[in-house]
């Protein structure tokens, strides 16, 4: 019999830490959950994933040697070869050494990258990237992340910031201040936060629009804005308009310079579906070049919460296959 091998995916969050074994081949055997405690550290979180990881082997009656490698997702600024996290703030961490620190822990090659490139990894791996050689990848959640995906290879850049295209300038006289320290970024209007601040400015010149009491109470939500704009509220439907011109104006000009196969929109947002992709294609069509157009669909992306945790088991198995 053929000796099963087993890659983990990890996606280290602020709050959860989501964990998954996968096969080489991309089956995903289980996932699973565990709480962030990092305010005792990064050597904490190490040990946590150590211990769970054992645990969860000697559950599924699994010898340890099943696991091959590990590959983890992490925010903040990190070197992806050396998986030095420079400082990751959500975690409290500075200067750790977390490809050392889990490569001591568990005694197998581990990877490391960030969130958002492991989503885009993931996506291309298992979900709506469909192994496409050329993908650009972007996450519509709290805020606004990407990967870019060149030829099979995620693109890290010079110092790790290649894919940070939520931070992309799509107002540049007056725009709304971003959490990056600039303003008028495509993260203030397209995120969830942005796409709220938006109906705000905009819902009171729509007086009968189902969100303005929501408004008069502060209570609208980005899910809100997308429900009624689907169900043909015209306020709600100005406001995704508005928000999702921003971002096929970025997308466009995006896949000008990078002539991807297929672009993927993933994140919370992304489960608006049609009602995002109608006004984001319109803008899109408006700018791409005909031909970069002609190579390249966009789709929602299929993974879910699961991206990251897929997007981390395929580098595991670059990291195996490098070690
Ligand atoms: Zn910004």
């Amino acid at each position: 019999m053929i000796k099963e091998k087993w890659l983990a995916g990890i996606d280290i969050g602020g709050t959860t830490i989501k964990l998954a074994f996968l096969t080489e081949s991309g089956e995903l055997k289980t996932k699973w959950e565990i709480p962030t405690d990092a305010n005792q550290g990064g050597l904490k979180v190490v040990k946590d994933i150590g211990e769970t990881i054992r645990e969860k082997l000697l559950d599924l009656n699994k010898e340890a040697d099943i696991l091959q490698a590990i590959g983890v997702g992490a925010p903040g600024f990190l070197e992806m070869e050396t998986g030095f996290v420079y400082e990751a703030i959500n975690l409290g961490w500075k200067d750790f050494a977390l490809k050392d620190e889990l490569e001591h822990e568990l005694g197998v090659p581990t990877a490391i990258d960030n969130d958002a490139n492991l989503a885009a990894l993931g996506e291309r791996w298992l979900g709506a990237g469909d192994g496409a050689k050329d993908v650009l990848f972007i996450t519509l959640g709290t805020g606004v992340g990407g990967g870019v995906i060149a030829n099979e290879k995620i693109l890290h850049g010079a110092n790790g910031m290649a894919g940070e295209l939520g931070h992309i300038t799509v107002i540049p006289e007056n725009g709304k201040q971003c959490n990056c320290g600039k303003t008028g970024c495509l993260e203030t209007v397209s995120s969830a936060t942005g796409i709220v601040q938006l109906a705000m400015e905009m819902i009171p010149d729509y007086p009968s629009s189902t969100l303005a009491p929501l408004m008069n109470e502060n209570k609208i939500t980005a899910r809100d804005v997308l429900v009624f704009a689907g169900e043909g509220d015209e306020g709600a439907k100005a406001v995704v308009a508005k928000s999702m011109f921003y971002l096929g104006f970025v997308v466009a000009n995006l896949a000008n310079t990078l002539n991807p196969s297929r672009i993927v929109i993933g994140g919370g947002v992304s489960k608006g579906g049609q009602t995002l992709l109608d006004p984001l294609i319109e803008t899109y069509t408006k700018f791409v070049l005909k031909r970069v157009g002609e190579a390249a669909d966009i789709k929602i992306a299929e993974l879910g919460n699961d991206a990251g945790v897929v997007g981390a088991a395929w580098i595991a198995l670059a990291a195996k296959r490098q070690a």
